[in-house]
């Protein structure tokens, strides 16, 4: 432990700790734009310098350990000036575009600006003109509102091991841009999983805005409008009105959207538990039958299978051929629904409301995606997206009454709403698995080895006199760890380190996806993961194949999981894309 000064306050931590990690423990918070909680410091902003007492000296306190007997001073007049002229300095660089930036009222910079009282700049203004990079459909990339930070670069690197970002030119000159000069992101190795978005501080990378799309389809008395809602979502909405990370505002979220218009209010979790029916189906028939086949891979995060398409194609016979839960509620809704309610698919709307920005491009990955014989799923958009909407329809979220969803595509069960968080694919599709395979209940249904925010967890469970050996994965960097070990594994003809595999895209999960409410960490991450566990923990139902909308909808329209009508409607392919290099 080291014992310091900060401000003249005592403090004592362990050794390593940075100055603004210290600071941040008795409650003094240091301004930063380039350092985030998730991520290593780059020391590029320079907004963060404090100085020892006694001293002139000043130290960047993102990268500075705190040291034994340190006497840190963290505001003065003269640090205060100098963090000043840091902001004017980044200002002449910055469109002054505020009212009209997706970022407006939530960015950081414009925080720093307001708290420093910026009014003049001594700076001319220099605007690089670089138009934005609409290019994937799911991300903007707007490098005139970049200030160099650094922070989109490292999280796509290092967190999420794609390395489509980097910086070109030098200097004045330096701008974000896809690796390799010339390239749009669509063309380079982006997987569209939003994590710059989640971590840009400005509004240089934002998510594609969708919602015209939607109040054109809810103004148009011909169209019959469907909305459903992910898991993950419902428990961050509320932060943006105020609310507590994990408060769980489902209801909530149902009654806004039949007042915003929508004609019916489906819940993609029962496309999760639908998922986890012909997913624990496929797994008990490569483990039971054709046993090289395993180990299984789930396939519900679309940056995550396009990830595989791009990086480990070898690996696509091991992916589960299940599409995701919104995909399949989208089906659904166009054929089984319609056709118990007599509307004309053909003149229905489907928005999947996500805490992603892949699943906008999910919606059209692939022929499969049109199943019903029309678009599945028409638009998909992002909490932040339906915050928005929420906002621009004025409805006051903290008094309006809860109400259900709409019978046939609504009701779940609790191992449907952990598909939210990392873990809860593997641990609710285990437990529809062990009671197919041994006719039982498993005797632990909270599986705890797969919960909690560690990269990599591993577990096992008895099965009939076999054991079955499972990994989960969150954040893309972790993935070549499990994948590794199996193609080691078959490599050396040894015996296979994992019969069945979960990956998400995002850390922690859709609970941490790129389209979530902004300001991310571990803390914020940890809260709403306990929101769903608390939702799941609470629900009389906890098996997805026990759900009783489920079973009638296999009695009624799809016969049994993997048959026919199944894979014609919830099940897809995948390719190999062209090869991306590191
Ligand atoms: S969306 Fe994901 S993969 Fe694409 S640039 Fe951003 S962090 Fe990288
Ligand atoms: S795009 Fe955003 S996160 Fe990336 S360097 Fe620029 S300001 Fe920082
Ligand atoms: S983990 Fe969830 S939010 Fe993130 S890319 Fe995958 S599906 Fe989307």
């Amino acid at each position: 432990m080291v014992k310091a000064k900060i401000n003249g306050i005592t403090v004592n931590v362990p050794e390593g700790t940075t100055i603004l990690e210290a600071a941040e423990k008795v409650q003094i918070k240091i301004p930063t734009l380039c350092k985030h909680p998730d991520l290593p410091p780059t020391a590029s902003c320079g907004i963060c310098i404090v100085k020892l007492v006694g001293s002139n000296k000043m130290l960047r306190a993102c990268c500075t350990p705190i040291e034994e007997n340190m006497d840190i001073i963290t505001h003065d007049p003269e640090i205060v000036e100098v963090r000043r002229t840091v902001i004017e300095l980044i200002l002449s660089k910055h469109p002054n575009e505020c009212l009209t930036c997706g970022r407006n009222g939530n960015c950081e910079l414009q925080k720093l600006a307001e708290e420093f009282g910026i009014r003049t700049s001594a700076f001319q203004q220099f605007l690089p003109d670089i138009p934005p990079d609409t290019s994937t459909g799911t991300i903007v990339l707007e490098p005139r509102k970049c200030i160099s930070c650094g922070r989109c670069v490292t999280v796509c690197q290092q967190n999420q091991n794609v390395w489509a970002l980097c910086f070109m030119d030098r200097g004045f000159g330096t701008r974000i841009s896809p690796a390799g000069d010339g390239v749009s992101l669509s063309e380079s190795p982006c997987v569209k999983c939003g994590q710059c978005s989640a971590h840009c501080p400005t509004g240089a990378i934002f998510e594609n805005d969708d919602t015209a799309k939607v109040w054109k389809a809810l103004q148009d008395k011909d169209t019959y409008c469907a909305v459903q809602i992910a898991p993950a979502v419902r428990v961050a909405i509320g932060e943006a009105f105020g609310y507590k990370p994990g408060a769980n505002l489902t209801k909530k979220i149902y009654a806004a959207l039949r007042r915003m218009g929508f004609n019916a209010v489906f819940d993609t979790n029962f496309g999760a538990d639908v998922t986890i029916v012909e997913e624990a189906s496929e797994f008990v028939q490569r483990f039971t039958e054709t046993p090289e086949k395993l180990p299984l891979i789930t396939s519900c995060c679309p940056s995550w299978v396009d990830f595989m398409e791009k990086f480990h194609p070898d690996m696509k016979e091991n992916f589960s051929s299940c599409k995701s839960p919104h995909a399949i509620v989208g089906v659904l809704a166009k054929t089984f629904f319609a056709k118990k309610r007599r509307i004309d698919p053909a003149n229905m709307f489907v928005l999947s409301v996500m805490p992603c920005t892949s699943k906008k491009y999910e919606i059209t990955r692939s022929d499969e995606m049109y199943s019903s014989g029309y678009q599945d799923v028409d638009v998909s958009i992002t909490t932040r997206e339906l915050a928005r909407m929420i906002k621009q329809a004025g409805i006051n979220i903290n008094d309006i009454s809860e109400e259900e969803p709409d019978h046939v595509l609504g009701e779940y069960s609790g191992a449907a709403t952990i598909f939210g968080v990392t873990g809860g694919v593997m641990e609710a599709a285990l437990r529809t698995a062990y009671d197919y395979i041994t006719g039982g209940k498993l005797k632990n249904v909270e599986f705890e080895n797969v919960r909690g925010i560690e990269g990599v967890k591993e577990g096992a469970i008895p099965v009939n006199g076999f054991t079955v050996k499972v990994a989960v994965a969150h954040g893309l960097s972790n993935v070549e760890y499990v994948l590794n070990k199996v193609k080691e594994a078959k490599r050396a003809g040894k015996e296979l380190p994992y019969h069945f595999i979960e990956v998400m895209a995002c850390p922690g999960g859709c609970i941490g996806g790129g389209g979530q409410p902004y300001g991310i960490t571990d803390e914020i991450r940890k809260k709403r993961g306990e929101g769903l566990y608390d939702e799941d923990h609470n629900c009389k139902l906890r098996y997805s194949h026990e759900n009783p909308f489920v079973k009638k909808l296999y009695e009624e329209f799809l016969d049994k999981p993997l048959s026919e009508q199944s894979h014609h409607l919830l099940h897809t392919t995948y390719v190999k894309r062209p090869e991306y290099q590191k």
